[in-house]
């Protein structure tokens, strides 16, 4: 792939009207453009990112048996009113009238949409438990979007939903999508907290919010440090397995904001354990029982009895993610994005110095483009004929993890080979090859 032939719209300097690190450079960079407040299209270059997170958010998902569906954005007002949250829902949710004059709205969440398709496909207690997901556009009509798309109006979202029998098999339902959850914000290179939280207006009584750290988040949290080295790698899908592992969790003080209690801190952790600062909401999850089903009459049989089935919710932001992840990893000393393998627009950037009238270098690059794609790297060659340096300039600040040089000298065997932010070295592609494979996932 040349860079020339690609839509990276890369602006000279950072815009002025964006206030924060990921939303600065998504602009410079040209991964996002808005379109209108709080709205934007998603370039080639934002794409990428945004897919590779929302690959790996479905295979945490599916890992856990939750079933993949796709639900529409348009809801019909009618099952908002059956569960009483159209009035409740106020302002934030786009409400929309079709030339039928029927009310309809843009969906800001599918509590009652996956209800009424629950209601109408299962019967007996035998088919449960029910997890079911899906990955798609939500709008909410937020007062003040701001900092680009990591508070916009129209937003990328993965919202999982569980039906059960009982609290207690509910209970375990929610604690698979927890841990689901810690690993998958650990494949993307996060350190995750999940917090208590309050449940505001999707309601109920338990629900965790995961935050992650960055200095630009917009929630203040407190927490014992000792919180990063709980270790979720054993945990197996078993009961027992899953609510220990809460326990371990809840042993740590965290708490944001509004429940923070200095004396309460300073009693249970140690100073230099004591760790404050800001945090971005990437995910929340939340178990509110009959809430939605009671209403809505989505019940089971269960021995001839009828049971209101008891259900939880579960968002991942993963448009906001593609932001969070700049917030968290930005190479402050470097000034670059500093993208995990797993999600970097591309693996590798093949930079030749190139001139009218020698073609080698070009030549080059694209047999080492060819070896990297046959041993599944995803590389771009910059076949622009910019000078050296700001083709450097350039990839480091789209935050591309590895870089081969290929100067005026360039050697046939022997390349040029960075990672970003270090020196570089003289590799052979093979040995490229490996170091850049071992850094990512089998
Ligand atoms: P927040 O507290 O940030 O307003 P929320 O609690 O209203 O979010 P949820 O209903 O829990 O959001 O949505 C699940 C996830 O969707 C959030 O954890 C967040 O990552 C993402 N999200 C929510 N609102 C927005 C938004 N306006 N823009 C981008 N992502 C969002
Ligand atoms: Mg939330």
């Amino acid at each position: 792939m040349f860079f020339s032939t690609l839509l990276i719209p890369i602006l000279k300097n950072y815009p002025s009207e964006a206030k924060i690190k990921s939303h600065k450079l998504m602009l410079r960079t040209g991964m996002i453009k808005q379109s209108s407040a709080g709205i934007y299209s998603w370039l080639p270059l934002g794409f990428k990112v945004m897919k590779k997170i929302e690959n790996i958010v479905r295979e945490e998902q599916n890992k856990i048996f939750a079933q993949e569906i796709l639900m529409p954005t348009i809801q019909s007002s009618e099952i908002w009113k059956e569960s009483g949250r159209y009035e409740d829902y106020g302002e934030e949710m786009l409400r929309i009238t079709d030339r039928q004059k029927r009310e309809i709205l843009y969906g800001p969440t599918n509590e009652e949409l996956i209800t009424d398709i629950f209601r109408n496909s299962i019967k007996s207690y035998k088919s449960l438990p029910q997890l079911l997901y899906h990955i798609q556009w939500k709008f909410r009509d937020e007062l003040r979007p701001r900092f680009g798309i990591m508070r916009c109006r129209e937003f990328y979202m993965k919202d999982a939903y569980s039906f059960d029998l009982n609290d207690e098999l509910g209970e375990h339902s929610y604690n698979k999508f927890y841990l689901s959850y810690l690993k998958t914000f650990k494949r993307l290179d996060l350190k995750a907290i999940p917090m208590a939280a309050d449940t505001g207006p999707i309601g109920g009584n338990l629900s965790h919010e995961f935050i992650i750290l960055a200095e630009t988040g917009e929630s203040k949290i407190y927490t014992d440090k000792n919180i990063f080295e709980v270790d979720h790698s054993d945990c197996t899908l078993e009961k027992n397995s899953l609510t220990n592992l809460r326990k371990k969790f809840e042993n740590y003080y965290a708490v944001t904001d509004e429940k923070f209690n200095k004396a309460v801190f300073d009693k249970l952790v140690t100073k230099e354990n004591q760790l404050e600062t800001k945090g971005i909401e990437v995910g929340h999850i939340f178990y509110f029982g009959d809430k939605y089903s009671k209403p809505m009459n989505a019940s089971v049989d269960y021995n001839g009895k009828k049971v209101f089935v008891k259900m939880g919710s579960y968002g991942v932001g993963v448009s906001r993610l593609v932001g969070a992840i700049i917030e968290a990893k930005f190479d402050e000393k470097n000034e670059n994005m500093n993208w995990p393998i797993n999600v970097a627009p591309y693996e590798c950037a093949i930079l030749p110095l190139v001139s009218k009238n020698d073609k080698t270098n070009l030549e080059k690059s694209i047999n080492i483009f060819k070896k990297l794609k046959d041993r599944n790297i995803d590389a771009i060659i910059d076949d622009t004929d910019e000078n050296f340096s700001s083709k450097m300039k350039k990839f480091n600040l789209i935050g591309v993890p590895y870089q081969i040089l290929l100067g005026k000298k360039s050697d046939d065997e022997m390349f040029e080979f960075k990672k970003i932010g270090e020196e570089s070295i003289k590799l052979k592609i093979d040995d490229i090859i490996n170091v850049i494979n071992s850094k990512k996932e089998n």
